[in-house]
Formats: C-alpha cells, sequence, structure tokens
C-alpha cells in the first residue's frame, strides 16, 4: 500500500511534533506501506515571510533583520530538539544557515527595488517549506528510513505562471511525478515533498495558494496512483458545525468528494479548497487525521455512500468575513450579458465570488465575497457601469456571513428548504439572499453577523446534528 502523508504546520510546529510526525510515517513504513511525505512550513512562518516581504519592500530594514532573526533561530532550536545526533544536526544547521543566507539576499533586492512583485514574493515563501521539510528529512534520515528530500518542482509539479495561486499542469506534472518518484517508491525510498511550492514550466518557482500543502499531496497522490491520501492536521476531521459555536458539533465519519468539496469551499479550514479534486478524478480516499489524537475517528473522504434518509444533512458551514454587494437597475431587465460583465470584472481582478443570487425580475444581481475586497469591487464595478444606463445603483453590505447547509441527501429530497427556513425564522433570524447549488448538494444564504451563530445552531439542532450518525 502505498499512501501519501501529509503534515500541517502544527503537526511540525516544534522538535518534539517532528518527532512525532517521524514516528507516524516509520511506524507505517514498518507495517510494510510504502510512504510519500508532504511537509507544511512551521506554523506561522508563512504568514510571518509574507509580512517581512512587505517590510523589505517599504525599505524597513531593522524589522527585517529583527524577524530574519527570529526566524532563523526557531528553525535551528526547533532542529536541535528534533535531531539526536551531532552530525545529522551539524549538517541540517548548514543547511538552514545557506537557506537564510539566500532568503535573505532576496529580501536585500527586494528592499533595494523597493518593489515586491508576485513572483518575488513567492519565491520569498518557498523558503517556509524549503526550511521545515529539511528538517524532517533529517528527521527521518536520523530514524533511519531511507528519505530524498524534494521541492515541489524537483518531484514534478509544473503549474501556470498565475504567482501566488498557480495552477497545476496536470498532465505534465502527473507524467513527470512518475518519471521522478514511481521507482524510487516502488524501491521503498521515501520522499519527503515541500508542500505548497511548484515551479512554472520554465523552472520559477510558484505557490498553489494558501493551504496549499494539502494541494501537493493530492496533486502527488494523483500522479502515483496511491491507495490513500492522509493529511496529517490539528483537528479530528470535518465537523458537522464549527464546535465553537456548537458545542455538540460531531466530527463526520465519513462523506463524499462532493459534500466535502462543499464543505471545503464553504470555509470549512480543514482543507485547500481544490485539493479534492486530483483525489476524486481517480478516487483515491482522503482521510483527515488529528497528530494530537492518533485514536480519533478521523473524516473520511471518498466515493458517494448510499444516503440514508435519515442523513439528508451533513453539516452547517459557515463563511464570516464577507461582503454583500448588488448591482441594480431596470436597465438590466433582459439585457443579456451584465451578469457576464460584472463576473468577469471581478474575475480578472482575482476577486473571488462566493456566492450569486439573481431576483426573478432580473432587475438585481447580489454577490458575496471577500470582506478585504469590497472597496476594490465596489470601485471597479462604479467605474465600469455607472452612468453608462444599464445599472443604477451598487450598494453594499458589510459584515454578513454565510450559512451553508451540505449534504447529499438534500438532492431530490423535498422540503429541506422549507426545514432550514422555518428553523431559522423561529430564531427571528433575517435571511438577505438566499442561493442553491444546482448539485443540490447545498442551500446557503446570507445573514447578518449577529444573527449567524443563532442560525447555525438552529438548523444543528433541527437536523440532529449533534447524534452519532
Ligand atoms: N505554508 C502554506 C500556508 O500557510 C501552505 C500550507 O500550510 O498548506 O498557507
Ligand atoms: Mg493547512
Amino acid at each position: 500500500m502505498t499512501i501519501v502523508m501529509k503534515f500541517g504546520g502544527t503537526s511540525v510546529s516544534d522538535g518534539s511534533r517532528i518527532r512525532g510526525a517521524v514516528k507516524i510515517i516509520k511506524d507505517h513504513i514498518d507495517l510494510g506501506s510504502n510512504v510519500v511525505v508532504v511537509v507544511s512550513a512551521l506554523n506561522g512562518v508563512t504568514d510571518t515571510i509574507l509580512e517581512i516581504a512587505e517590510q523589505a519592500a517599504s525599505g524597513n530594514q531593522d524589522t527585517v533583520d529583527e524577524v530574519v532573526r527570529t526566524l532563523a533561530k526557531r528553525h535551528r532550536n526547533v532542529a536541535e530538539e528534533a535531531l539526536f545526533d551531532r552530525e545529522p544536526l551539524e549538517r541540517t544547521m548548514r543547511k538552514i544557515e545557506e537557506l537564510i543566507a539566500e532568503f535573505k539576499r532576496v529580501l536585500g533586492s527586494v528592499s533595494i527595488l523597493n518593489e515586491l512583485s508576485a513572483r518575488s514574493q513567492d519565491y520569498l515563501l518557498s523558503f517556509g517549506e524549503k526550511l521545515s521539510t529539511t528538517i524532517v528529512h533529517a528527521g527521518l534520515v536520523d530514524a533511519g528510513i531511507n528519505a530524498v528530500m524534494f521541492t515541489g518542482g524537483e518531484a514534478g509539479i509544473v503549474t501556470d505562471d498565475h504567482f501566488g495561486e498557480a495552477a497545476p499542469l496536470m498532465k505534465v506534472t502527473a507524467h513527470r511525478v512518475r518519471e521522478k518518484l514511481s521507482s524510487m517508491v516502488e524501491e521503498g525510498v521515501t520522499p519527503v515533498i515541500t508542500g505548497y511550492i511548484a515551479a512554472n514550466q520554465d523552472g520559477i518557482t510558484t505557490t498553489l495558494g494558501r493551504g496549499g500543502s494539502d494541494y501537493t499531496a493530492t496533486i502527488i497522490g494523483h500522479a502515483l496512483d496511491v491507495d490513500a491520501v492522509w493529511i496529517w492536521t490539528d483537528v479530528d476531521g470535518l465537523m458537522t458545525a464549527d464546535p465553537q459555536i456548537e458545542p455538540s458539533a460531531r466530527t463526520i465519519k465519513s462523506i463524499s468528494y462532493a459534500e466535502g468539496m462543499e464543505l471545503v469551499y464553504f470555509g470549512v479550514k480543514a482543507m485547500h479548497p481544490k485539493a479534492l479534486e486530483p483525489a476524486l478524478e481517480k478516487e483515491i480516499p482522503v482521510f483527515i487525521k488529528n497528530t494530537f489524537n492518533l485514536g480519533g475517528i478521523g473524516t473520511c473522504i471518498g466515493k458517494d455512500q448510499p444516503v440514508i434518509s435519515k442523513n439528508v444533512v451533513k453539516a452547517v458551514a459557515i463563511i464570516r468575513d464577507t461582503a454583500l454587494i448588488t448591482v441594480g437597475g431596470a436597465g438590466m431587465i433582459g439585457t443579456p450579458g451584465v451578469a457576464a460583465k460584472v463576473f468577469g470584472i471581478l474575475g480578472e481582478n482575482h476577486i473571488n465570488i462566493l456566492m450569486i443570487s439573481q431576483s426573478s425580475s432580473e432587475a438585481n444581481i447580489s454577490i458575496i465575497i471577500p470582506k478585504g475586497d469590497l472597496d476594490k469591487a465596489v470601485n471597479l464595478l462604479e467605474l465600469v457601469f455607472l452612468g453608462k444606463g444599464m445599472i443604477r445603483e451598487v450598494s453594499f453590505e458589510e459584515d454578513v456571513c454565510v450559512v451553508a447547509v451540505v449534504g447529499a441527501g438534500m438532492r431530490g429530497a423535498v422540503g429541506v428548504a422549507s426545514r432550514i427556513f422555518k428553523a431559522v425564522a423561529k430564531e427571528g433570524v433575517n435571511v438577505r439572499v438566499i442561493a442553491q447549488g444546482s448539485s443540490e448538494l447545498n442551500v446557503s444564504f446570507v445573514v447578518s453577523r449577529d444573527d449567524s451563530v443563532k442560525a447555525v445552531r438552529a438548523l444543528h439542532k433541527e437536523f440532529k446534528l449533534g447524534v452519532q450518525e
């Protein structure tokens, strides 16, 4: 059996956790599995790099020096805690120094130019995963495992040029990854691959978007057609609701790819939004497991299962920090192409549309986007549309949340929507916009932030999600 195991930032955040990860990997190799390891940056490191990259571009040299020192020290400490023997430790320390020196050199050129391009930012970000993976790799070698380290690019992941959120070119990638890794894995060698980072066709470093190590894991899993992908993280799995909102929330034991995709899309932070696609294509089961609770059940994401009628709904998710924009005007009625234009402008400017709803009179389109993009989006829409007849008004509202009810059992089931909105109405929650995915796997609606907790709790109760499957 071949398994891709990905370790997230909190699962490698210090020396003892890295030793824990090494032990998990070793135990499975000893049991006879071939393991391919994918590693995230130590937790918080990617955020720190983003911050210093900006500081460097603004010329705040003192801050940059200080943060780089702290970052270097943290990795040295982690290596010291993770590694027992002197020789591998010294070798790893030298590698860490080399990486830090190169990192500083790049930061130096960013500050000379006073400019941070997406391409340089990706290169800077790559050091987070290179540093963490260097240490995990040394730990594995220390434990007697025949491990070889690769960056995502070296392992064969090729992407387009969309720095910051690059898309893998799956055909070439699959071919190259197989060429690089297949026979090695069959011979029992353990590749240890930096998550999140890849390279474009010219070999320039790219990143797959935040949380991208999950995506690395499933891309590699797809290419090698492995038996399973295990995502090691700090929670037991996907949950029926956010446990901070609903204390009776449970870990979901098994869920289909389609349901999992909806949940991940709707902000369940356990995974990169695209990570399930490569797994789905090859029907490779993805397990979410908790490094802090090895005995936990975890969640298995896999093929569709027969729906048990009492479980029409699997989970209630919430997306916070969203904003609602409504574009309206009688000029839109019967005018083809308005919606396409709106989405086109937002898309070209990399504003992610979370939800869309058009009133059947066609006089209004409501769009939900991340709150951080609100100013940019409203500016763009006003610039393009106002004063041109079609759209009379662009209005917006901050501080709204999207609540999404997800479950394959809703498909074709009559009366689910009415149960949802009755339960919510009973709590006095005002629903602003409603949308149902055409897959019928989710019903989502927009409420004010203040009402969101009430809505989630009411639905969790209505569909008895706290009760064991
Ligand atoms: N280190 C990257 C991030 O924090 C990728 C990952 O952890 O999956 O987004
Ligand atoms: Mg992650």
